[in-house]
């Protein structure tokens, strides 16, 4: 697998986060290939070629998505979307921290073939170190011609601007982000219209996650159709997973996608923790919905997860072994979706208020059976009824962890206590 680590190659001991280690193997060549081999009109179409998907979460062909900005109307503007804050997902920071010029040069690049001088990357409150060390990279690669006016030579001029957060989730969502840049409260915009015809100061906007655009680098200099040679037919190149839970090497893994989810966990995540046995996965962060052992020979491909009934997502791969209480886990995910609710909405503000006050009477054991009919009731008036897509993931969990472990569910109600911490204790002790 490690010709395929494109993003999270591994230079031994150097780190690659100076200029000069990174120019030194072979940084910001991509860039420069892109003025030398490219119109911008062509490097839209390579991308296209490509066939990369986003890797923030709804996996929308980049390059398609570039090709939605109407033509002759400028400034437009680029947003870098790492805002990362999805339980389970930490393969942003890793990507910062190991290599913030392979996400200027991508960011770069990404300019260059949507035509805009201003780009923004936008980090999450809460990734201070990695805010700083971005602010570093940018003042260094301007120092080196990179950024500003002419970049190397070409013609083409583009400043970054690195811009904090405040820590909330909902600024994820591109529209909040676009709010939470112009200095507004952070919440959804109504769509239409889109970012790609009215997003950042009224003018057409492209939002792309921060492991989309590092991986622009290297469609460029290896070529569309390389990167399209990898992975499947409509999920190509890699991805890095955010792996977790109860394993035994927890971390980030770049895998080739098609690769079987079996392979990430067994080889790369090194088995279930204590070989206790797997009892349910959550396949792209708190999102998703969950999966059952017998979903590991899925492929890692998008199609394939989203027929299995969940989703890729983010990245997150979350492994729960035989212990854990799946209202338990419902509860708290409930509970962060509550706290993060923006309020712009009803079925989104109170449902998740009234989700979280029954899962947590469910999971104290004092909820009656009837009561469950009241939550996936609850969870109905949501799902496809909220604003943005906060309020509808905020009940996919539960409602496939229902669906799938019923039989726990109900031995919740009226029950006094958790049965399965009961159990787990006993079983483990
Ligand atoms: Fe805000 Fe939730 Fe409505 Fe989204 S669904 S707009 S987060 S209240």
């Amino acid at each position: 697998m490690a010709e395929y680590k494109l993003l999270t190659k591994d230079f031994g001991t150097e780190r690659l986060q100076t200029l000069s280690v990174y120019e030194s193997t072979g940084g910001y060549q991509g860039l420069r290939e892109a003025f030398k081999k490219f119109t911008p009109e062509s490097l839209v179409n390579e991308v296209k070629t490509s066939g990369i998907r986003g890797r923030g979460g709804a996996g929308f062909p980049t390059g398609t998505k570039w090709s939605f900005l109407p033509k002759d109307v400028f400034p437009r503007y680029l947003c870098c979307n790492a805002d990362e804050s999805e339980p389970g997902c930490f393969k942003d920071r890793y990507l910062i921290d190991e290599s913030p010029h392979q996400l200027i040069e991508g960011v770069l690049i990404a300019s260059y073939a949507i035509q805009c001088n201003t780009a923004f990357i936008y980090i999450r409150g809460e990734y201070h170190d990695q805010r700083l060390l971005l602010e570093r990279a940018v003042e260094e690669a301007r120092s080196a011609g990179y950024i500003g006016k002419n970049i190397a030579g070409s013609g083409f001029d583009c400043e970054i601007i690195v811009h904090g957060g405040a820590g909330a989730y909902i600024c994820g969502e591109e529209t909040a982000l676009i709010d939470s840049l112009e200095g507004l409260r952070g919440q959804p915009r109504l769509k239409p219209p889109f970012p790609a015809i009215k997003g950042l100061y009224g003018q057409p906007t492209v939002v792309n996650n921060v492991e989309t655009l590092c991986n622009l680098p290297h469609i460029v200099q290896r070529g569309g159709e390389w990167f399209k040679s990898l992975g499947t037919e409509r999920s190509t190149g890699t991805r890095v997973f955010c792996c977790s839970g109860h394993i035994n090497r927890p971390g980030n893994y770049e895998m080739q996608l098609g690769t079987q989810i079996r392979e990430l966990l067994e080889e790369e995540c090194g088995g279930m923790w204590r070989d206790r046995s797997l009892k349910a996965f959550q396949p792209g962060g708190g999102s998703m919905q969950v999966l059952l052992p017998e979903h590991l020979d899925l492929p890692l491909d998008m199609d394939a997860v989203a027929k299995a009934g969940s989703s890729l997502g983010a990245g997150a791969m979350v492994f729960m072994d035989e212990t854990t209480c799946l209202v338990d886990v419902s509860m708290r995910l409930v509970d962060f979706y509550q706290h993060e609710s923006c309020g712009k909405c009803v079925p989104c503000r109170e449902g998740t208020y009234f989700e979280s006050q029954l899962m947590h009477r469910l999971e104290r054991g004092e909820a009656s059976t009837s009561e469950l009919a009241t939550l996936a009731g609850i969870c109905a008036n949501m799902d496809g009824r909220c604003f943005c897509p906060l309020g509808d993931t905020a009940t996919w969990f539960v409602m496939s962890a229902y669906k799938h472990f019923g039989e726990e569910f109900e031995a919740h109600c009226g029950a006094g206590e958790c049965p399965v911490k009961a159990r787990s204790v006993a079983m483990v002790a």
